[in-house]
């Protein structure tokens, strides 16, 4: 922490005169808001308890998730965000239908827990009946011959494993994102998999699936895991015998409807900075209520930003970006993106994996501006977090800083239990441990309070070119 204040102290004694408009005297530090946010922040907590018991699911373009931006963007003006804004987009909007069904018809007849993968087609409320062939892994269904699952359903078995980095999910993600449409291509009239999760409850994790082009959607769901192992046991039992399954999801489009993205700010001493975004996304899945995805994530960002205005204006405008349909698409990305890709931003960090405590920072400018990334590292040292030596690759909805190659910053969270959640009906409030969703809004606070302080470009540490005059005092 000494050397933290150290390096701040230089970093201070550096700007020009006019730059500082020096908090008032009864402003804590950035270093005290931190602090005090480990112990005392309420803000996260009121957001996502708010908006998962107020609005709760949040399908992406639905009226549920309208409701959402509609109440995030009020909690935003209540609580003294600047500029808070809904900046809507068209989508085209998957809506999952009545409650997934599967059962094996023979040899063992009885019920699987399934729920529909996000752009699945419909089976029609009559459902398909089809013999089901098992594969371990998306390579050995790839390695089906072309044709050879003509009128069957496929079955992909791939278990998912607890990482801390949540690097399971580059290992297994496959089976739900493309085994579908592997299998349509090769003839398959649906395909169930095993989920893309850690948890032992039979609750399905659903999530997006995709079709090539060229290639017709079919049904396509997840069993559970307890399910999915249960139908490998039948594999094992029934002796080479066809197993025979039928299966009901009924999802259907809703073709283009309007979603959008929720801003706001708290401005900057100098808004014609380029500003700080911070961003998580709104929308969720529609089996439960968007609490650690990514309600916490929306709680998180907004509370950091909160805790340093209480520090006293930043010279940076530090703005939230709460955006929509992240889950069906990354459409509302993708739209801030195209609407604002020639107003240059500083710097981009997202909170998009639950609530548990961050244990790594990384960054994109390690060796491009070392001396902040040291700042950073030593500021946030005392909660817990150690540097990394990977390049920050940025959330989903910062992709206007990929877009413009700008600074990115990942603040790596423990992913032990997230995968237990995720896309499940159990991403309800009660799991959000509050101790833990603290310190990452203490850490979010302090990297965030440094980067809205920097004069200098964040990416490269060079003087920021031609910059504007200080506008002080102006809001
Ligand atoms: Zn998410």
């Amino acid at each position: 922490m000494n050397r933290t204040m150290t390096a701040l102290a230089a970093l201070s004694l550096s700007l020009p005169a006019l730059a500082k408009t020096p908090p008032p005297p009864s402003a804590p530090s950035l270093e005290q808001v931190a602090d005090e946010a480990l112990t005392g922040d309420t803000a996260a907590w009121d957001f996502v308890e708010g908006i998962t018991t107020e609005v709760g699911a949040r399908q992406a373009g639905t009226e549920a998730e309208a409701r959402g931006r509609a109440w995030a963007a009020a909690w935003l003006k209540a609580r003294g965000f600047r500029n808070v804004a809904i900046e809507p987009y068209m989508m085209p909007t998957w809506v999952p239908g009545e409650p997934g069904r599967a059962e094996i018809v023979s040899p063992f007849p009885q019920s699987l827990a399934v729920a529909p993968l996000g752009d699945s087609a419909s089976t029609g409320p009559e459902g398909i009946t089809a013999e089901v062939v098992m594969f371990r892994s998306v390579a050995e269904l790839q390695a089906a011959p072309a044709g050879s699952l003509a009128g069957k359903i496929a079955f992909v078995s791939n278990a998912m494993t607890r990482t801390q980095d949540g690097s399971q999910y580059g290992f297994a993600g496959p089976t739900r994102w493309v085994a579908s449409g592997i299998a349509a291509s090769k003839g398959a009239v649906a395909t169930v998999i095993k989920s893309v999760g850690t948890d032992d409850h039979r609750n399905p994790h659903t999530g997006g699936t995709s079709f090539p082009q060229g290639v017709k959607p079919t049904p396509a769901g997840a069993l559970s895991n307890p399910d999915a192992a249960n139908l490998e046991r039948m594999f094992k039992r029934a002796g080479g015998k066809p197993i025979t399954m039928k299966l009901v999801l009924t999802p259907r489009s809703l073709g283009q409807t309007e979603s959008g993205n929720v801003v706001g700010e708290i401005v900057g001493r100098n808004p014609s900075l380029p500003p700080v975004l911070i961003a998580c996304h709104l929308d969720s899945w529609w089996l439960g209520t968007g609490a650690v995805d990514d309600g916490a994530g929306c709680g998180i960002i907004a509370a950091a930003a909160l805790n340093v205005a209480r520090a006293g204006a930043p010279l940076r405008t530090v703005r939230v970006l709460f955006a929509g349909a992240e889950e069906t698409g990354l459409w509302g990305s993708k739209a801030y993106s195209a609407a604002h890709i020639d107003e240059p931003m500083a710097v981009g960090l997202e909170s998009d994996f639950g609530a548990d405590r961050i244990w790594r920072f990384d960054s994109n400018f390690r060796e491009t501006n070392p001396a902040l990334h040291r700042t950073i590292a030593g500021a946030v040292a005392r909660f817990g977090v150690s540097s990394g030596t990977e390049t920050a690759g940025g959330g989903a909805d910062i992709q206007i800083v990929k877009d413009q190659k700008g600074a990115i910053i990942d603040l790596q969270q423990d992913g032990t239990r997230y995968f237990d959640l995720h896309h499940t009906p159990d991403d309800t409030l009660d799991k959000i441990d509050p101790v833990q969703l603290r310190q990452n809004v203490a850490v979010w606070t302090q990297v965030v309070g440094i980067l809205a302080a920097q004069e200098t470009a964040i990416l490269t540490g060079t003087p920021v070119p031609a910059a504007p005059p200080v506008m002080q005092g102006k809001k």
